[in-house]
């Protein structure tokens, strides 16, 4: 067990507060006073600590610089109608941060580590906390090995940290997607499942080549068949059609989505079709032909939900019908956001 009540508390002398406009937040590009950081040495997590942001020196042969043994996790806290920072479901980022760490050899951060490094970061830095609606402090925890080493074998010393920026609305407008049939994100028996540094790379180029044929963002499907639906971006994705919502089983290729277990509760719990299931991109495409597919959007942390106008496939295009209040995507999104302010009651324990 770790002693979590010794983390040590060096306060900034130069609050850079003042720079917050919460009318107008560059994402991931402003960060607020404080981090966490505890290190890995001897086979335990020590120096338990939270310091003013700042730069960090390290060996050029460290050995995540060359081989990505990082994973990460990511988050939000938000002010409730009462004014307290709250975040939800940071449990579920916990114990997810250690289905990554087990896949990179990475050693497990203890629940206690993550609460209790989150809860004071979030205590000092609360003024951070944006409350305007669509705004939120994006939490951002991380593990990477550390040893001064150019070889390829799990990392001796890592160190664990959190650090946090302010963010606005992600998505803006509905996007346009495209079903990827060439490059892969993930593969049975990869690392689809673990939030990893390396996936994200990985993403960059299918995603760029998208972006210059006028979407934002990919829908990945199997590497092996390119004939079931896997993600969008970095968002799970659902569908409805005839009235039925579905999406994808997690299996080892797609990322278990908080966003996407509480949306599927929600259906559930309202008593709505929900089919976790394989989905055909020929199913998907055939829908859209015919005028059933009602719904398409992504749902993960950062955006929550992502309502998708047009999906393109091959060469066609599929616009989709303009998202309004009837819509089950509106409906949750506002229901996930009443939870978080505290206007409809917490029955399933996810504010923290
Ligand atoms: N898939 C990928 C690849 C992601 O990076 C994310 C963001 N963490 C998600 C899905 C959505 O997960 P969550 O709802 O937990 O943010």
């Amino acid at each position: 067990m770790i002693d979590t009540s010794t983390i040590r508390i060096e306060k900034t002398s130069q609050s850079r507060i003042n720079e917050l406009d919460e009318d107008n937040i560059p994402f991931g590009k402003l960060y607020s006073d404080h981090m966490f950081i505890a290190d890995y040495i001897d086979g335990e997590w020590q120096d338990l600590r939270i310091v003013p942001y700042q730069n960090m020196s390290v060996s050029p042969a460290m050995t995540t610089l060359h081989y990505a043994i990082t994973i990460f996790e990511g988050l939000k806290a938000y002010k409730n109608a009462a004014g307290e920072v709250v975040s939800f479901r940071p449990e579920a980022n916990a114990s997810r941060l250690n289905v990554s760490a087990e896949r990179m050899c990475i050693p497990q951060v203890p629940e206690s580590l993550f609460m209790d490094g989150l809860t004071e970061l979030l205590k000092l830095d609360s003024a951070w906390v944006p409350s305007k609606p669509g705004t939120a402090l994006y939490v951002r925890p991380f593990v990477f090995g550390t040893d001064e080493y150019i070889g390829v074998r799990p990392s001796n010393n890592y160190r664990f940290m959190i650090i946090t920026c302010p963010v606005g609305s992600y998505y803006t407008k509905p996007v346009r997607v495209k079903i990827e049939t060439k490059f892969s994100r993930a593969f049975e028996g990869g690392t689809g499942y673990a939030k990893a540094g390396g996936n994200y790379a990985a993403s960059l180029y299918p995603a760029r080549l998208a972006q210059q044929q006028g979407f934002d963002q990919l829908i990945w499907t199997d590497g092996k068949s390119h004939e079931f639906i896997e993600e969008s971006g970095t968002m799970n994705v659902m569908f409805m059609i005839d009235g039925v919502l579905r999406t994808a089983p997690t299996s080892g290729t797609i990322l278990k989505g908080i966003t996407r277990d509480s949306v599927l509760t929600i259906a559930r719990d309202w008593g709505m079709q929900v089919e976790e299931a394989p989905v055909k991109v020929s199913e998907v495409v055939a829908a859209a032909k015919e005028g059933r597919l009602q719904e398409a959007f992504g749902v993960g942390t950062a955006a929550t939900i992502a309502p998708i106008a047009t999906i393109g496939f091959e060469d066609e295009l599929f616009d989709l019908p303009a998202a309004d209040d009837s819509f089950f995507s509106k409906k949750v999104l506002k229901e996930l956001d009443a939870i978080r302010t505290g206007e409809v009651e917490d029955q399933r324990g996810w504010v923290y």
